[in-house]
């Protein structure tokens, strides 16, 4: 492959294949493996009206080693499970998804990058109703694609901080609504915000709960953490994706002798913090530099700015596993 590694942005880039299996008749098709990058589908499919739709996120490394792997994706075939169960869509069998996402790797792995370049094979199933309904009701019929696209390392220069700034006027889940999945209408929710917070010229938005906005939800599409004190404080949320990245990363802080607290974050709390950051698949962690609160013209600082300690031996540590550089000493990575 003439790609160049060090380069990829995170966008979309043609490869090989993807794979397909339909759910009908109750029961879900054999996957395969094509070459077709179109979907066509009735024009009445609820996915199209209804929103009846979820999506996943994961990757895919070539190791120290050279042997490929992904990391946990029995979290993702669950967490796939959950949202296709919320949403009142066909549950995709976890061995199935695991499978499917192993061969959809195997059958692209001239675009996996080499090892050493930072960057990775991303991988995004995506489950939607292609039934045909006019009522508002669940669909018959169900599409579960994986596609894969190999996407570069996410800081170039460096481990970089991110600037944020405070949302107070949109939400993007309700209390009791659908924040604890991952439904593709989370984020068509969330564009709004997000477009006002890139033209301010902040890369994130840090959402609060939308009840009392007194806690802290989520920073963009990635869950929030901090550090005080020796420990490890992340929000507990309904509206709060339970993200893979945070739940390992948690695991991780406990290996360094951080006390890990999952619970209710008050906004109010910012002012101690010693470190912040944002995590999710797409870059381990970016740590938070700083958060701007328009209410009270305030601007909350961490670490002066720069990325703390902790974020950082974090990051390096969850990067070692993944490229396999050091045991992995929880069984996350699965070779394909
Ligand atoms: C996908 C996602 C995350 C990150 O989850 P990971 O499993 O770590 O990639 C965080 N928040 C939201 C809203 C998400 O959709």
């Amino acid at each position: 492959m003439e790609l160049d590694w060090k380069n990829l942005a995170f966008g979309y880039l043609k490869t090989d294949y993807n794979i397909r299996s339909y759910f009908r008749n109750g029961a879900w098709t054999k996957p395969e493996l094509t070459t077709d990058e179109t979907v066509t589908m009735h024009m009445a499919a609820t996915c199209l009206h209804y929103g009846q739709e979820a999506f996943e996120g994961q990757k895919a490394f070539r190791g120290a080693d050279g042997v490929i792997r992904i990391f946990r994706p029995d979290e993702n075939a669950k967490r796939m499970r959950a949202s296709a169960d919320y949403l009142k869509m066909a549950m995709p069998p976890i061995d199935m998804f695991i499978d499917m996402m192993k061969q959809v790797v195997r059958a692209n792995e001239r675009f996996v990058p080499p090892y050493g370049t930072g960057a990775s094979l991303y991988i995004r199933p995506v489950l939607f109703g292609t039934g045909a309904q006019v009522g508002v009701k669940p669909a018959s019929e169900y599409l579960l694609i994986m596609f894969v696209t190999p996407v570069g390392p996410y800081y170039k220069e460096g481990f970089n901080p991110i600037k944020v700034i405070v949302d107070r006027d949109h939400d993007r889940a309700a209390p009791l609504g659908t924040g604890h999945i991952k439904a593709g209408g989370n984020y068509a929710a969330s564009l709004t915000s997000a477009v006002i917070g890139h033209e301010k010229g902040y890369p994130s938005v840090l959402y609060l709960d939308a009840r009392e906005k007194k806690y802290i939800d989520e920073c963009g599409a990635a869950n929030f953490f901090a550090i005080r004190n020796g420990h490890y404080i992340t929000p507990k949320s309904h509206s709060v994706l339970p993200s893979i990245t945070n739940m390992s990363l948690q695991t991780l802080a406990k290996e360094m002798g951080l006390t890990v607290e999952c619970r209710p974050v008050a906004f109010d709390e910012l002012d101690s913090f010693e470190e912040a950051g944002s995590c999710g698949t797409a870059a381990v962690i970016s740590p938070v530099g700083s958060i701007y609160d328009p209410e009270n013209d305030h601007t909350y600082v961490f670490n002066n700015g720069k990325s703390g300690a902790y974020c950082t031996k974090l990051y390096h540590r969850l990067r070692a596993i993944q490229y396999a550089e050091e045991p992995d000493t929880y069984g996350w990575m699965e070779s394909i």
